[in-house]
């Protein structure tokens, strides 16, 4: 068979890798010449993989059987369209590492909160299991993970809605939608389009696997008929159903079977705000699913720490309090970063647009914040939208914004940012813009206390 490729970032130099051993004939491709691709490309090269750059693809594209596509290629790559034309079979990578699994998959997606609950999930299930492993859009590719599998590996994969548009027969036994919520405007005509590729995790999944679902977010609710598998719900509002529910502050799990069980106190969980219950109902159920014990899920919840990146607590300068939330890079999350302080924020908003609409955020920074920071190349659109409506401040880069604040930061603030945009106007990525963010915080503190 003849394996295309395309796209040689981590995940792709995972499939070739996958396809080399399987010895099928391997064609690499992208956009950029191998000089400026990493050297697991050349080494790919050595072991019998051919590589093209994108536009001296289109003719080698034809001998192919099997189109494996990365996450970040969009369907108007060129390469993708002229895949489609000459009819070829196009899947994800995760699709085609699914195909080389043999162990049990837990696949988790939504809008927010994925890589929070996948690594929750994970906690909870290695309390248990020996052998799990966990990957998908965090960190490691399935692809990389997938080999050597038994009936007793237990995968946990971060799922995005890229990986779910190309496939065919991925069915994990238990599947997880976190929340629908608008993102990626930029990738999908319509967000009825985006919901549906999110809602194609339960697509072959049947009545012996598990589904997991938010039953307050009313856009997935009204998709449910489609799920074939047993579902379970978590709710902040509700407890008449089987899954999970808070009630004064504790998250109980229910069942028909098993009654109430009582799991933890939310005063014990270090991880903060309304959307981590969310996060932490799922992954108690999910935990609970796989057969985790109740003392178990508990221990691994009060254990977990917040990732970096996701309403991390960096430093207190002159009883100013900041938080860097730079993963928060649609309205959604930003919505849920307020929520979980009363008031005295200074948001910092910007970056690179992605069609968010900031407008939605009005009425929770009204209620919650003091000020509101525009930075980056999205500011202007910031500015248009809170201007005249709450104290504004605008600067060209994150860095002077930053330095400004800290300069005059004062007793109560919370200074927090969660920029509702992509970070690639001026960093790598939103791991680096957290990185520097908490340096220019970090700097020189010890001096002013
Ligand atoms: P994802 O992997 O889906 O991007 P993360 O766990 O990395 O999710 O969190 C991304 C951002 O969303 C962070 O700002 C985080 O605080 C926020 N967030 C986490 N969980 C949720 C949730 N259940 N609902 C809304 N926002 C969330």
């Amino acid at each position: 068979m003849t394996v295309i490729v395309l796209g040689m970032g981590v995940s792709g130099i995972a499939s070739a890798n996958l396809s080399l051993l399987f010895k099928n004939r391997t064609i690499g491709i992208d956009k950029k010449p191998i000089s400026l691709l990493s050297n697991e490309v050349k080494k790919l090269c050595e072991r019998g993989m051919e590589f093209y750059k994108e536009e001296d693809s289109f003719e080698v594209l034809k001998e192919g059987d099997l189109v494996v596509i990365s996450p970040g290629i969009s369907k108007e790559n060129e390469v993708v369209k002229r895949a489609e034309e000459e009819g070829k079979k196009i899947i994800s990578e995760i699709e085609f590492a699914f195909n080389f699994s043999k162990g049990k998959i837990i696949a988790i997606t939504g809008s927010n909160g994925k890589s929070t609950t996948t690594s929750l999930i994970n906690s909870i299930i290695k309390k248990k299991f020996d052998d799990v492993r966990v990957g998908g859009n965090i960190g490691t590719s399935f692809s990389e993970i997938v080999l050597n599998s038994d009936e007793k590996t237990l995968f946990v994969l971060e799922i995005s809605s890229f990986q779910l548009e190309r496939i065919e027969r991925f069915k994990p036994s238990t599947a997880i939608l976190l929340n629908l919520t608008p993102d990626h405007q930029d990738r999908y005509k319509t967000r009825e389009d985006y919901y549906k590729a999110k809602m194609r995790i339960f697509e072959n999944q049947d009545e012996n696997d598990f589904s997991i679902v938010n039953l307050d977010d009313n856009k997935m609710v009204k998709n449910l008929e489609k799920i074939k598998s047993r579902k379970f719900y978590f709710s902040q509002k509700r407890h008449n159903f089987d899954g999970a529910f808070v009630e004064e502050g504790k998250v109980y799990l229910q069942f028909k079977k098993e009654g109430i069980i009582e799991i933890v106190d939310t005063k014990e969980l270090k991880i903060k705000g309304p959307h981590n219950l969310e996060n932490v109902m799922a992954s108690s159920i999910a935990g609970f699913l796989n057969g985790v014990e109740k003392e178990k899920i508990r221990e691994a919840l009060i254990e977990f720490e917040t990732l970096p990146h996701r309403l991390e607590f960096v430093a207190e300068i002159n009883g100013a309090q900041f938080y860097n939330d730079s993963k928060a890079t649609n309205v959604d999350s930003v919505k849920k970063a307020l929520q979980s302080f009363e008031r005295n924020i200074v948001l910092l908003l910007g970056g690179r647009d992605k069609g968010a609409d900031f407008s939605s955020l009005i009425d929770e920074v009204l209620k919650r914040c003091s000020k509101v920071v525009g930075f980056g190349e999205s500011r202007g659109k910031v500015r248009e939208v809170f201007e005249g409506k709450i104290k504004y401040e605008e600067f060209e880069t994150l860095e002077e914004a930053t330095l400004f604040l800290k300069e005059r930061a004062k007793r109560g603030e919370i200074i927090l940012l969660s920029p509702a945009c992509a970070s690639f106007d001026e960093f790598q990525n939103f791991e680096d813009r957290g990185e520097k963010f908490k340096k220019w915080i970090l700097e020189g503190k010890n001096d002013r206390g």
